[in-house]
C-alpha cells in the first residue's frame, strides 16, 4: 500500500477510536508497516488529532528516519513485530474496560476472559495478562517478547491491551472486539453465566482458522 494512503487510513482510525472514547488524552498508539520501515503515532499525540505528515517512520531497530519523535511505547510495537512476522498492524490502547479487566485479581493469567461470543473466539481467542511493569521499562518489551510469538492479542496487567492484525483494520476489529467483551464480562459480573461450551468454540475455530 502507498504510504500516503496508509499515513491517512492511521489518522483515520484514530480519530475513529478517539471520537468513540476507545483511548483518552494522549494514550493510545497505532502502527502499521510501510514500504522502507513502519509508522506510528508520536509521542504526546492525541488519537483524535493526528497528522499524517508527522506521524513517526522508524527502521527495524527503532531508529527515527523521518517524522515527529515516536511514541514512547514504541518498543511494544517492535517487540509485536520481531515475534509476529505476518503481522502488518498494531494497536495499543488504554480501553477503559480492557483496563479494568487488566486489574481485577484471581483471573487465569493464561486465558483472562471466557468465550462469551463467536467473534470473540474468532478474533482473539484467548488473551494472556502480561505482568505489571512501570511504562517505558525495557523489561516489559521482552515480556511482550516472550508472549507474541504464540499470541496476537495481549493485555498488560494495570495498562491496556496490545493487539497485532494482519492489515489496520483486522487490528482494529481485533482490539474492538477485545474491548467491547470486555465490556460484557464486567457487566455480567454477580449474573450466572452460559460462555460457549468447548465444543462450540472448537467447531468456531475450525470454521475461521485464527489469522
Ligand atoms: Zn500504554
Amino acid at each position: 500500500m502507498q504510504d500516503s494512503k496508509l499515513r491517512e487510513q492511521i489518522c483515520d482510525l484514530g480519530r475513529s477510536i478517539y471520537d468513540r472514547g476507545l483511548t483518552h488524552g494522549s494514550t493510545g498508539n497505532i502502527s502499521a508497516k510501510c514500504e522502507d520501515g513502519w509508522l506510528l503515532t508520536p509521542t504526546g499525540s492525541n488519537l483524535g488529532r493526528l497528522d499524517p505528515a508527522r506521524l513517526s517512520k522508524l527502521d527495524w531497530n527503532g531508529k527515527l528516519l523521518s517524522g515527529d519523535p515516536p511514541s514512547k511505547e514504541n518498543f511494544l510495537h517492535l517487540a509485536m513485530y520481531q515475534e509476529r512476522e505476518r503481522n502488518q498492524a498494531v494497536i495499543h490502547l488504554h480501553s477503559t474496560h480492557s483496563v479494568a479487566v487488566s486489574v481485577i485479581d484471581g483471573l487465569d493469567p493464561n486465558d483472562l476472559l471466557p468465550p462469551l461470543t463467536a467473534y470473540y473466539v474468532m478474533r482473539i481467542g484467548n488473551l494472556p495478562l502480561v505482568p505489571y511493569y512501570a511504562p517505558g521499562d525495557m523489561v516489559l518489551a521482552d515480556a511482550v517478547r516472550g508472549y507474541a510469538g504464540k499470541h496476537h492479542a495481549l493485555l498488560l496487567a494495570n495498562h491496556g491491551p496490545v493487539v497485532g492484525g494482519s492489515s489496520l483494520a483486522a487490528a482494529a476489529d481485533a482490539v474492538e472486539e477485545l474491548e467491547a467483551t470486555a465490556k460484557l464480562f464486567l457487566m455480567l459480573q454477580g449474573h450466572r453465566c452460559r460462555p460457549l461450551n468447548a465444543e462450540q468454540v472448537a467447531d468456531i475455530k475450525r470454521r475461521y482458522p485464527a489469522g
